[in-house]
């Protein structure tokens, strides 16, 4: 058995369960509760404020855990990074009033900011040799410029809408950040094992999502040519048509290379191009 720690609510939580299920793990939210084992899988889900959650697994109380990866680096406690999972994307940028003349990192020194992310702030500050005023505070940071508690920001950015409608402009992206998967770095075998297996998971759901199967009709002249178009994971798999002269291709391809594929394809004489999402990939 190995305890997870997930967000209970919030911006990683239906991301981390939705990657949960898409491994095979069952996961029963309408009775969710503190801790709840899957059913059909040796693990324990143990529903956090993504703010404890670098803390329950350092101590251990979770050998793992999923968050972003700005809470592992502000707490700067002592666990693992295992696997970036590719959700939760953001970065904790410096913004200040629209009305500044900002003149670079120096305009922050002897200026008052206004964050939730104190450390990995006075990191930045140091780096940049800047002395300022930290004023940690734990919601609605972006209103403290015009409610005169500070006279920037430092805080999570994703789309700028937020930023903008409070009259705010990014200046300084100074951190960025996706959801993780953490441990403590001490599992027992047996933990070990089952980690190995979800691992193992991750990485065959992860790839398929950037993978299309192709499939088109090709005239048998051209299968060389379509070969090189499309390397596959070994090679493409080419079957005979009723049709003399033609054959059926199917293979596997990158989505962000389709529509140029496509394109090349169908200068070789491809028609009746097919592509459909793949669930599963093991490589
Ligand atoms: P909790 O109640 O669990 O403490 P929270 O309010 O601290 O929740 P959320 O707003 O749910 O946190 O965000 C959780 C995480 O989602 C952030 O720490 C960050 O890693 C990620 N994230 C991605 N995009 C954004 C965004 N636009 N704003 C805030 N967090 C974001
Ligand atoms: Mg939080």
């Amino acid at each position: 058995m190995i305890r997870l720690a997930i967000q209970s609510k919030g911006r990683l939580n239906e991301d981390s369960t939705a990657l949960l299920r898409e491994i095979g793990i069952d996961i029963d939210d309408s009775r969710r509760k503190f801790l709840s084992q899957a059913p059909n899988f040796p693990l324990e889900l143990l529903y956090m404020r993504d703010d404890d959650i670098p803390g329950v697994v350092s101590s251990g109380t979770a050998a793992l855990g999923i968050v972003g990866l700005n809470e592992v680096e502000e707490h700067g406690l002592p666990v693992q990074i295992v696997k970036k999972l590719g959700f939760g994307a953001c970065r904790i940028s410096l913004a200040v009033p629209k009305t500044v003349d900002y003149t670079g990192p120096k305009w922050f020194a002897g200026k008052r900011i206004a964050t939730s992310y104190p450390r990995i702030l006075k990191k930045w500050l140091d780096e940049q040799g800047i002395e300022a005023r930290i004023e940690v505070i734990t919601g609605s940071v972006e209103i403290a410029p015009a409610a005169d508690i500070a006279d920037a920001i430092f805080d999570i950015v994703s789309s700028g809408g937020t930023l903008v409608s409070n009259g705010l402009v990014e200046v300084e992206k100074v951190f960025w950040s996706e959801a993780v998967l953490i441990s403590s770095g001490d599992l027992t075998p047996d933990q070990q094992e089952i980690l190995d297996e979800m691992l193992f998971r991750i990485d065959s759901a992860m790839v398929s999502r950037r993978k299309k199967y192709i499939l088109m009709n090709l005239p048998q002249a051209s299968v060389e040519e379509a070969t090189r178009i499309l390397p596959a994971m070994r090679s493409p798999t080419v079957m005979p048509l009723a049709a003399e002269g033609w054959c059926s291709m199917h293979s596997v391809v990158d989505e962000d290379d389709l529509w140029d594929k496509i394109k090349q394809l169908k200068a070789i004489g491809a028609e009746g191009i097919l592509v459909l999402n793949i669930d599963k990939l093991i490589p």
